[in-house]
């Protein structure tokens, strides 16, 4: 199957495997596991932060933040489009009664700091406090400038709120800017990262924060029912995730560029190339065009895609450049009856 759905339905290669095999393991909801205790150090070092948990979701890892940061009756600020406010079941306010305060999202995926600001509730009993300013980045694809994340900081720090970054696909973000991941990190109190998605581990997310923010966090994590025990054999393949397929995510960005381009040569199909700077593609489809149709036509000669308007393509390790070739292929002929 050629499947444009997500970067989540990656699966493992023979090497990762062979890591996740070699894994020495342990109970880790006792610290004994060597695999996850090697992870979180090394991911701690290597993006900057005193600490970091293993997660078994990106969910969890946003959840966990959420309610290390917010204590009940707080409440966070993000975007109308935050992951961790639209597409996580309310967990925050579900399970932390924390109350999120969303902000529509500027078309660069960004928040106005003006906008932020007339959100911020005076200290008073009628409002909830205002913690945390929580960002997206890569946001739907788009990227968030070092300039605004350095202005984000001065945002928090000015307010005295705690910054978070849901960096499901941060790396992503690292490699459209072409910076160390760092440079992106040092502005945050706490970071997300999925593994699972384009870095293409089978399971597992990182939450990365000081140590006090990450023992927090993995109380909530047991009392979540996230405290794992040989989990080691995921982590394996965490690590082998982080340090062999973050530099391959720059194919992804040029396929997806690519596959951008070629489409927007076709009739019916309306897409601005110039508006890729990750691994996702909107292309908006003719209204004409029997979108079911399409996906079953497609379906049938191995292409998977979910329909929507726009539909969402996104690249990824298992899709490559002949891949694409294939789609466009089928796709022409299939918009052609
Ligand atoms: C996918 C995603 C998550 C959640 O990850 P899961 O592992 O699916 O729970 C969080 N934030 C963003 C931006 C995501 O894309």
């Amino acid at each position: 199957m050629i499947d444009f759905r997500s970067d989540t339905v990656t699966l493992p290669s023979p090497a990762m495997l062979q890591a996740m095999m070699n894994a020495p393991l342990g109970d880790d909801v006792y610290g004994d596991d060597p695999t996850v205790i090697d992870l979180e150090q090394w991911a701690a070092q290597q993006h900057g932060f005193e600490a970091a948990i293993f997660c078994s979701s990106g969910t969890q890892a946003n959840l966990l933040a959420l309610m290390a940061h917010c204590e009940r009756g707080d409440e966070y600020l993000c975007g109308q489009q935050a992951h961790n406010y639209k597409f996580e079941g309310g967990g925050a306010a579900v399970l932390g009664s924390i109350q999120p305060q969303p902000i529509d999202n500027e078309n660069d995926g960004s928040l106005s700091f003006a906008k932020l600001t007339s959100a911020i509730k005076p200290v008073d009993p009628h409002f909830a406090r205002t913690t945390l300013l929580s960002l997206e980045n890569t946001i739907n694809g788009k990227v968030l400038s070092l300039a605004y994340l350095q202005q984000a900081r001065e945002f928090v720090n000015l307010h005295a709120l705690q910054l978070h970054l849901d960096g499901a696909r941060v790396y992503n973000a690292a490699t459209a800017l072409g910076v160390d991941i760092k440079e992106i990190s040092q502005y945050f109190d706490s970071m997300s990262i999925c593994l699972s998605k384009g870095l293409g581990a089978p399971v597992g997310s990182l939450l990365l924060g000081d140590k006090k923010l990450i023992a927090k966090a993995r109380r909530w994590r047991k009392v979540l029912g996230g405290g794992m025990r040989q989990v080691g054999i995921l982590a394996a393949a965490g690590k082998y995730a982080l340090t062999e397929n973050v530099t391959r995510l720059a194919a992804d960005h040029a396929n997806a560029r690519y596959l951008a381009e070629q489409l927007s040569l076709l009739e019916g199909v309306s897409v601005n190339p110039a508006l890729v700077q990750t691994n996702m593609v909107f292309a908006k489809l003719d209204p004409a065009i029997n979108q079911q149709k399409l996906q079953d036509t497609l379906k049938a000669q191995g292409i998977l895609f979910a329909a929507g308007n726009p539909v969402r393509l996104v690249t990824h390790l298992g899709i490559s450049r002949i891949d694409i070739e294939t789609f466009l292929t089928v796709l022409k002929q299939a918009l052609k009856i």
